[in-house]
C-alpha cells in the first residue's frame, strides 16, 4: 500500500461523520459513508428506524403501516435491494389496477388503464368514456380539432388540463390522481416536473392527448417528479403501467428495507442510537458539534449529514446556514388507517387493487385494497380476513381523523372502507385497526417548488462539512430519496477525507 494510500485508510477511520435522521435517507447515507471506512454515527429521535418505511402489528399480521412499494423507474431501489440479499423477494402487484370513486353520476368505475396522470389519449375510449360521459368525451375531443394556440408553454398540469380536455377530464381522472399521489390539486402542479416531455409532445403533436399517446409510445413508463408520494392504491406493471408509474414492493413488506440496511449498517461497525433527538448543530474549529436530548455533552464529528424532513432539517440547519430560513412550510398531513376485516364479501375484490376518489366526493383520499395487491398480504392472512389501508388528508385539508380518538378513526375509516369498495362491512367485521399520522414532505412537482429546494441545498452546499438530504429535498419516494441520499453522502465523505 503506497504511503499516501495508507494516510487515507487512517485518515477514514479517524473522520467521524454524524447521520441525523434514521429513514431511509439516512441510512443509506450512513451506509455510504461507512462504506469508504468512515466512522458513522446515527442519531434517530423516535425508538424504531426507517421514518415513514414503518411496520406493525396488526390483527396477528406484520403489516406496513408506510410506504408499501417503490417506483421502479430507474431500478434505483432494485439495485440498493439486490446489495441488501433481498431480490428474490421483490414482487409486482396484482396488476388489477384501482377504481375512481365519487364520480357524479356514475359511482365508481375502473381508473383508465394507460395515460399519464389520468389524462387520457383517447377520449372514446370505452374506460375513459364511462368516467366522463360522452360529453366529457365530445368536450375532450375538442382537444384534437382546437388550433394550438398556447401549447407547450403551460406550467400548472391543471390550468392546462381544464383548457384543453374540460372539466371532466380533470375533475374526475387527473384530480384523483394527483390527489392520491401527490397529495395536491391538479393546479399546483408543474407539468414539466410531473410528466417531463409532455409540453413538448404537445407543441410537436398539436394536441394533449397526442402528446399523451406519443410519450406512452415512447416511454412506457411515464416519470414523474415524484411519484408516489402518498398511499396510492393504483397496481402497475411493465406492461400497464399505473397512473403515478410502475411499483414493485418486497415479500414481508418495505420494512424489510429498513431492517437490511440497519444490519448492514451493524456489520460495518456504524453505530446506530434511537431514541436520541439531535437538537443543535455548532462550528467547532475541526467540525461540528450536535447537541442531543440525552447526551450531557455534545456530540463531535468532522462532517454532519442532516436527513430529516423539512421542519426539523430547517430548524437545525437555519443557525448555522446562512440563507436558509428556518419554519415549516405547511406541508399536507396523512393519516393512514389500516384495518383488519372479517370479510369474506371482499373475496373477489369488487374494486381492484383499491380506490382514488374525485376530491371532495368522500371523507377519505383514498384507499388500498392490501390482500387484493399483494399476494404475500392475502397470504399471510386467514380465509376471508382482509386488509385495508384507508388514508384521510390532502393538500390544505386536516385529515378527518385528525380529531377523532384511535377507536372512532377505525370507525369512520370503516364506513368510507364500506362506501368506496360497495359493500356492506358492519362494525361486528372489524378485527382490528392501526392508525398513523404523517407530515408529508411539498411534492417536488408543485410549482415554485424546484427553486425552493435548489436555494436550500446551495446554502447547506456553501457550508463545509455538512450535507443535507431527504424526501423534502431529492421529492417523495424511494425512488427519489435512495439516489439522492447517496449522492449527498458522497459529496460529503469525500470532502472529508480530501481535506487537509
Ligand atoms: C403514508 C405514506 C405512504 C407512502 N408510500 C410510499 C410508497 O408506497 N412508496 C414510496 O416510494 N414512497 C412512499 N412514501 C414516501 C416515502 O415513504 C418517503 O419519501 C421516504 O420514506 C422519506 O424518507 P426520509 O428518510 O427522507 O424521511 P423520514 O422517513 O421522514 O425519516 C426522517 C427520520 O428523522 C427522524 N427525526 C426527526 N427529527 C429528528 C431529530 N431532531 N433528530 C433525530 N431524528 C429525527 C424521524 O423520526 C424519522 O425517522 C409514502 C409516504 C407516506 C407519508
Amino acid at each position: 500500500m503506497s504511503e499516501s494510500l495508507e494516510r487515507l485508510v487512517r485518515h477514514a477511520h479517524e473522520t467521524r461523520v454524524i447521520v441525523i435522521g434514521g429513514g431511509v435517507s439516512g441510512l443509506v447515507a450512513a451506509r455510504e459513508c461507512a462504506k469508504v471506512g468512515l466512522e458513522v454515527t446515527v442519531l434517530e429521535a423516535a425508538d424504531v428506524l426507517g421514518g415513514v418505511v414503518r411496520s406493525a402489528e396488526v390483527g396477528g399480521m406484520t403489516l406496513d403501516v408506510g410506504a408499501e412499494s417503490f417506483a421502479t423507474r430507474g431500478g434505483v431501489v432494485r439495485d440498493l435491494l439486490g446489495e441488501l440479499g433481498l431480490a428474490d423477494d421483490v414482487v409486482s402487484p396484482n396488476p388489477e389496477g384501482a377504481w375512481v370513486a365519487g364520480v357524479p353520476g356514475v359511482g365508481a368505475a375502473p381508473l383508465p388503464k394507460g395515460g399519464v396522470l389520468g389524462i387520457p389519449d383517447n377520449p372514446f375510449a370505452p374506460d375513459v368514456r364511462r368516467v366522463i360521459g360522452w360529453s366529457g368525451a365530445w368536450r375532450a375531443y375538442v382537444d384534437r380539432v382546437r388550433p394550438p394556440l398556447t401549447i407547450g408553454h403551460a406550467h400548472s398540469l391543471g390550468k392546462l388540463v381544464r383548457s384543453r380536455l374540460g372539466a371532466r377530464v380533470l375533475d374526475r381522472l387527473v384530480a384523483p390522481v394527483t390527489s392520491g399521489v401527490y397529495s395536491a390539486r391538479p393546479d399546483d402542479i408543474d407539468v414539466d416536473l410531473a410528466a417531463p416531455g409532455l409540453n413538448a409532445a404537445l407543441t410537436r403533436t398539436g394536441s394533449l392527448t397526442g402528446a399523451v399517446a406519443e410519450l406512452r409510445a415512447r416511454r412506457p413508463q411515464t416519470r414523474p417528479a415524484d411519484a408516489p408520494a402518498s398511499d396510492v392504491p393504483v397496481a402497475g406493471s411493465a406492461k400497464a403501467p399505473a397512473p403515478g408509474g410502475a411499483v414493485q414492493g418486497i415479500v414481508g413488506g418495505m420494512s424489510r428495507l429498513v431492517d437490511a440496511l440497519a444490519a448492514g449498517l451493524r456489520d460495518a461497525d456504524v453505530e446506530v442510537r434511537t431514541g436520541v433527538r439531535a437538537e443543535r448543530l455548532d462550528r467547532t474549529d475541526d467540525g461540528w458539534a450536535v447537541s442531543t436530548s440525552v447526551d450531557d455533552e455534545p456530540l463531535t464529528a468532522r462532517a454532519v449529514i442532516v436527513a430529516l424532513p423539512e421542519g426539523p432539517a430547517r430548524q437545525l440547519l437555519a443557525p448555522v446556514v446562512p440563507g436558509l430560513e428556518a419554519g415549516d412550510p405547511i406541508a399536507p398531513v396523512v393519516e393512514v388507517v389500516t384495518l383488519v376485516l372479517d370479510a369474506p364479501v371482499l373475496d373477489g375484490a369488487p374494486r381492484g387493487t383499491g380506490v382514488l376518489t374525485v376530491p371532495g366526493s368522500h371523507v377519505a383520499k383514498a384507499l388500498t385494497h392490501s390482500t387484493a395487491k399483494w399476494d404475500w398480504v392475502r397470504d399471510a392472512a386467514a380465509p376471508g380476513v382482509h386488509v385495508v389501508r384507508v388514508s384521510f388528508g390532502a393538500q390544505g385539508e386536516e385529515p378527518a381523523t385528525a380529531a377523532l380518538d384511535d377507536d372512532a378513526a377505525a370507525h369512520l375509516a370503516l364506513s368510507e372502507a364500506a362506501a368506496l369498495l360497495g359493500v356492506e362491512l358492519p362494525a361486528s367485521v372489524l378485527r382490528a385497526a392501526h392508525r398513523v399520522r404523517y407530515v408529508q414532505s411539498q411534492p417536488a412537482a408543485t410549482i415554485g417548488r424546484a427553486a425552493v429546494t435548489a436555494a436550500a441545498r446551495d446554502a447547506v452546499r456553501a457550508v463545509s462539512g455538512l450535507g443535507a438530504t431527504g424526501a423534502w429535498l431529492s421529492g417523495t419516494g424511494l425512488a427519489q430519496v435512495i439516489p439522492d441520499a447517496r449522492q449527498e453522502a458522497d459529496r460529503v465523505r469525500s470532502a472529508a477525507l480530501w481535506r487537509s
